[in-house]
């Protein structure tokens, strides 16, 4: 597959003489011996390779920087791309002959002095105090987490794994069952320090450099590299109200997910805090490794006995936070909500966790994975945002068809709505039109030699919504083509565009996403 793709630098960047005056830029935090290639050359999806000429281990935003200002100043510019856990499965990370920069690497440096996460706040001047954290590009969210719990306070949109970097989600959008209420976590950023593709540091808001700020968010990785991030924080719960529902009924579902999603004030008590959805579709034990042993084990024979009457059982999954002052109200507030929902009548199971553990839920699940061997493994994943006017017919076009059919569909289905008023479209991320669309995500793990069975289903699946004239955007997007990425950028195409001339006008940066890098 790598072979299609032009390399961006020639072996140049190899030469002795370069890699010298490289190093005598950014020290010698440089490598290229085996273990530092490659490491960055592989990714959580094990579906793609690309060996960079060499691996930037920076300690400060200086390093990185440097790093790209000289990128720009040689004879043939070369590819740089952040890597924060290395998280994408088809080699967004990646940077063929470029060079990579470990993210991590600042983490020890800044834990050192302290600044990777600062939680602070400000009044303004109507006398409203706000808090937020600043917290580095390259910080991992369950340490945001941990971090501000201590404050008593919490960003309020989370994706389901924790173990990913801030800068790493922000460049795609960070999406979660907080969505609908609370946006993406790029809607929840008030400032940026950005190391642009020309290698200067800018400081950006919706006031200040606004253009970079919105290009940043969802961006890619192509305007810059996120070095600080200022998240919302409001009070944190204490703990949760868990539910799931099962449903042998699509339109059911998804006309009590849509319900449910309406009620999406931020400051609206009366509203849900997470909501998500699943597929039931294997005979097995019903828990999968995103949130283990929810289910009670005594359940498990008669809901996998609806599993195979049905085909397919959907799971509506829920969640109402809770604390000391709201105790005692909690039950109410949610029995309103969830008050006549069409769930098959004895299938609503509850859980009490507290807030981490209902955040950091699929922590255990990786554990298990990686105790087994079975967490570094290819992972065809296809992620998509579908309208809602369509989603009926995705569900009898592919779940009931294809997916069931195949019968190959290994690990978690995620289907769930959101609200695109929560999403501000001046940001480089792209949804479809309508006012509510879907996620659905096909999480796939699979042996090394299956994963291009899957790709095939993948493949079928997309087919499918171009015949069927579904207007389906890829979240986590990956295409071959320029063409693909134009379809996909839509009517922001030119914008794109744009931004990429204005921050990143040699095209240096994140390379491994392919979308002004292709050989046509
Ligand atoms: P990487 O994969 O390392 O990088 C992703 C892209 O961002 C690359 O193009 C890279 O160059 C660029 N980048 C990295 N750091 C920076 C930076 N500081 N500044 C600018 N660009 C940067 N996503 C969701 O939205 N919701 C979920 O619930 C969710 N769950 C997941 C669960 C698992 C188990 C996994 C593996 C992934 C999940 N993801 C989810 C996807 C995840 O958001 C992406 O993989 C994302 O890229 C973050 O991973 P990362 O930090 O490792 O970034």
């Amino acid at each position: 597959m790598a072979e299609k793709y032009s390399p961006l630098i020639p072996t140049l960047l190899i030469a002795t003489v370069i890699m010298n005056r490289l190093i005598s830029t950014v020290g010698y935090k440089l490598r290229d011996d085996p273990e530092a290639i490659r490491l960055a050359s592989t990714d959580y999806g094990h579906i793609l390779s690309e060996n960079p000429a060499a691996v930037l281990y920076p300690s400060s935003i200086n390093d990185i920087s440097s790093l790209i200002k000289f990128a720009n100043n040689v004879s043939v510019p070369f590819g740089v791309a952040a890597k924060g856990q290395g998280h994408s499965t088809r080699g967004q990370a990646m940077a063929r002959n470029g060079v990579v920069v470990e993210m991590s690497s600042l983490r020890n440096h800044r834990g050192q002095h302290g600044s990777g996460i600062q939680v602070l706040s400000s009044t303004n001047i109507n006398d409203v105090t706000f808090h937020y954290a600043d917290v580095g590009g390259e910080q991992l969210w369950v340490d945001v987490l941990h971090a501000t719990l201590k404050h008593g306070l919490s960003p309020v949109s989370w994706t389901d794994y924790l173990y990913l970097t801030v800068g790493g989600t922000l460049s795609n959008a960070g999406i979660s069952g907080q969505t609908f209420r609370f946006g993406p976590q790029i809607s929840n950023v008030y400032e940026m320090d950005v190391v642009t593709g020309e290698g200067d540091f800018v400081t950006c808001s919706p006031n200040k450099n606004a253009e970079l700020f919105y290009a940043v968010l969802g961006g890619l990785g192509q305007f810059g590299i996120i070095s600080r991030a200022r998240i919302a924080l409001e009070p944190a719960p204490k703990r949760v109200r868990w539910v799931r529902m099962l449903y042998s009924d699509f339109s059911a579902f998804s006309r009590d997910q849509e319900r449910l999603i309406s009620i999406n004030g931020r400051q609206q008590s009366n509203a849900l805090d997470y909501l998500e959805g699943t597929l039931l579709i294997h005979q097995g034990p019903p828990d999968n490794w995103r949130a283990s042993s929810f289910f009670p084990q005594s359940s498990h024979k008669r809901i996998i006995s609806q599993v195979t009457k049905n085909g397919i059982i959907y799971c509506l999954e829920v969640a109402k936070y809770y604390d000391h002052h709201t105790e005692t109200t909690v039950d109410k507030e949610l029995g309103i909500l969830l008050k006549g929902l069409n769930y098959l009548p004895g299938f609503m199971f509850g859980n009490d966790v507290s807030y981490v553990e209902f955040l950091n839920r699929v922590r255990t699940g990786e554990l298990n994975l990686q105790s087994q061997g079975l967490w570094d493994v290819p992972h065809p994943w296809l992620n998509m945002f579908i309208p809602k006017s369509r989603i009926s017919d995705f569900d009898l076009g592919v779940f009931k068809d294809i997916v069931l059919k195949k019968n190959i569909t290994t690990g978690p289905v995620l289907i769930y709505p959101m609200n695109r008023s929560k999403w501000d479209e001046r940001m480089s991320a792209v949804v479809p039109e309508e006012d509510v669309f879907y996620t659905v995500g096909f999480l796939h793990a699979t042996g090394f030699d299956e994963w291009e069975a899957f790709e095939e289903q993948n493949k079928e699946i997309l087919e499918f919504c171009v015949r069927a004239g579904i207007d389906v955007k890829q979240y986590l997007p990956n295409y071959k083509t320029q063409k693909g990425w134009m379809s996909h950028f839509g009517s922001k195409w030119k914008i794109i565009q744009k931004r990429k001339a204005l921050f990143d006008p040699k095209r240096i940066l994140s390379p491994g996403q392919r979308i002004f890098h292709i050989k046509e």
